[in-house]
């Protein structure tokens, strides 16, 4: 048995509704501007060019329902996306087959330090201190494709102490779960436990102390998340 020189780091495990058994994860893949009204509101174009990704932290997700404000920002946004959990991988997954390692669906919170983001951007930086912080990822359970199936359609709503600030459908998403798993897949070797956040629709704002965040899709339930 291996003998690890200090305490080993906890696997990050979302729940996973309906089962006593959690899902570990490894990766977590972002996709940028994939619905275009929000490509538009970032000032650019919404045309169906090559998808991009970031990452954040597999611990940067959390589920308990808080989200602190973090340090060293005065403009961190809301973003409301899909979560897509992989229960398998591989390499040049081709489209057809790319939903079969799905495991299933959420709801998450890609939350952005916005300011620190466009400082990023301007310098040509990468994009970490502004995404991959602390907590940057709130989330809810994961629901497994033997419940829901595979939503390719279905209202996104979002709210900020009950007024509504972004809506749209899955439907609407330039680039299509399959689609992003097989692109993902002939850059970078997918494994189970990988998640993707699958881009989040127009009228990403921010957030303040205080305020309460809610985030519901047809189908997946409801994710309320307060700010602290
Ligand atoms: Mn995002």
């Amino acid at each position: 048995m291996t003998q690890y020189t200090i305490e080993t780091p906890p696997v990050t495990a979302l729940p996973v509704a309906g089962q006593d058994a959690v899902f570990p994860v490894r990766r977590i893949y972002c996709i940028g501007r994939n619905y275009a009204a929000h490509a538009i509101e970032m000032g650019h174009d919404p045309d169906r060019e090559d998808p991009f990704f970031f990452q954040k932290n597999p611990n940067n997700l959390d589920t308990s329902g808080s989200f602190p404000y973090p340090p060293h920002t005065s403009d961190v946004h809301h973003e409301a996306e899909m979560l897509v959990a992989l229960k398998t991988g591989g390499t040049n997954i081709p489209v057809e087959k790319a939903l079969d390692h799905v495991f299933g669906y959420g709801l998450a919170l890609d939350m952005t330090r916005r300011d620190l983001q466009g400082i990023a951007k301007k310098a040509g930086r990468p994009w970490e201190i502004g995404k991959a912080f602390e907590r940057s990822a709130p989330c809810g359970p994961i629901h497994p494709v033997s419940e829901v199936g595979h939503p390719s359609e279905g209202h996104l709503e979002f709210k900020v102490n009950g007024e509504v600030r972004q809506e749209g459908d899955l439907n609407q998403m330039i680039w299509k779960v399959p689609e992003m798993i097989s692109y993902l897949s002939e850059y970078f070797e997918l494994a189970p436990g990988d998640v993707i956040l699958s881009g989040t629709p127009s009228g990403v704002g921010p957030v303040s102390k205080g305020d309460t965040m809610e985030l519901s899709i047809d189908g997946l339930g409801t994710l309320t998340v307060t700010v602290t």
